[in-house]
């Protein structure tokens, strides 16, 4: 599976020839593969003349021969003439698409593992707590403290004597809250020991109020910083539906930091240097190799002019190319010319599916001093 290491590597890769990078949502829950092999096919079909021949029948024969149809996702990378090939079958789903650069475009996958890598969801009640370690949605590790029970004794209070004589319920009640809270406090350490060992990157609570917000305030400081969510769910809950409830939190997690991006890009434009917005802007950014995070609307697509002996981006056709008077050939897809360019030069991508902000520009970027 994929983690950060293999990340890396990815990154460090660079070829003087085309490398074909194809992500394919193959979401069983959604679409057929006849369907999804369908989607496969256009794609490649507009990738014809940018990727190797030998590249795009390598994926087509993959899905096709020996793909088994496992995980939800999956990205392939392919340069036979650098004798690259990677697979990865991702557990969760990806969006479709195709990229030739002279790197592979780990961007999509970058994303899936800045948001769903190493994750834990701790379950709490009264009585104790429940822990799991999530990678990509995948249940790989689990722990459960069961401190004191309490229903039992609830059920006990009228033999207990003692206490009970002075009042019966209240003190019962108090007895039983003191219960919880130690349950409480001794499922806090269990977390942080959990979360010492395993180190995961987001924590989410989940259980009822006001139990889960006094589990939170018995974490340490760096584990209350780490909780990006809460959700409903008991300890005996199946991990399905504790993963899909996770996933869900994390998504808006991925769609906060899509749209802050975008908010940031946007002023930083607005200011004049920092940040570029619409094709113009953001095609000269990229010419220039300033693009630090390209930010693009999944459905952007433009065409343009790319000078035929520089490789020069253009959005209007300036006749001779102003920086080695070549001359330019009309290309279908600008933006998808600019996501190469930006692969190539080490930048980021980030590809969102809407947002009021990038609806008029469709693409825009951040840029490095
Ligand atoms: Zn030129």
């Amino acid at each position: 599976m994929i983690d950060e290491t293999e990340l890396r590597n990815l990154a460090q890769f660079q070829a003087e020839t085309p490398i074909l990078s194809v992500y394919l949502d193959v979401d069983p829950t959604r679409h057929t593969s006849e369907e999804y092999l369908l989607s496969l096919r256009n794609m490649l079909k507009r990738v014809e003349g940018e990727a190797a021949p030998e590249d795009i029948q390598a994926v087509q024969r993959y899905f096709e021969h020996e793909y088994d149809w496992s995980g939800r996702g999956v990205a392939v990378f392919s340069g036979a003439a650098a004798g690259f090939w990677r697979v990865y079958i991702l557990p969760l789903p990806v969006a479709s698409g195709a990229t030739v650069a002279r790197r592979p475009y780990i961007s999509p996958l970058a994303a899936l593992l800045d948001t769903y890598e190493r994750y834990t969801v701790a379950v709490v009640n009264r009585e104790g707590v429940r822990v799991l370690l999530f990678h990509l949605g995948e249940p790989i590790q689990e722990e459960v403290f069961e401190g004191e029970e309490i229903k039992k004794l609830k059920r006990g209070r009228g033999s207990s004597g003692g206490a009970e004589r002075r009042g019966g319920a209240p003190s019962g009640s108090r007895h039983m809250e003191e219960m919880a809270m130690r349950n409480l406090r001794q499922a806090a350490r269990v977390v942080e020991q959990f979360w010492r060992q395993h180190n995961p990157r987001r924590l989410i609570l989940a259980g009822a109020e006001p139990t889960i917000s006094q589990f939170r305030d018995l974490l340490p400081k760096a584990l209350q910083e780490i909780v990006v969510g809460t959700m409903s769910g008991s300890p005996t809950d199946n991990e399905r539906i504790l993963r899909e409830r996770s996933l869900y939190i994390l998504h808006q997690v991925e769609q906060e930091r899509g749209a802050a991006m975008i908010e940031a890009i946007v002023t930083a434009a607005a200011k004049g240097r920092e940040g570029a917005l619409g094709l113009d802007d953001t095609l000269s950014a990229a010419h220039e190799g300033r693009i630090r995070t390209l930010v693009i609307l999944r459905d952007f697509h433009a065409s343009g002019y790319r000078c035929t002996s520089c490789g020069y981006l253009t959005a209007q056709n300036p006749g001779v190319c102003p920086f080695c008077g070549g001359v330019f050939a009309e290309i279908p897809d600008a933006a998808e010319a600019v996501v190469t360019k930006v692969v190539e030069d080490g930048g980021e991508i980030e590809v969102v599916e809407h947002h009021p902000l990038l609806e008029q520009a469709g693409i825009g970027a951040l840029l490095r001093y």
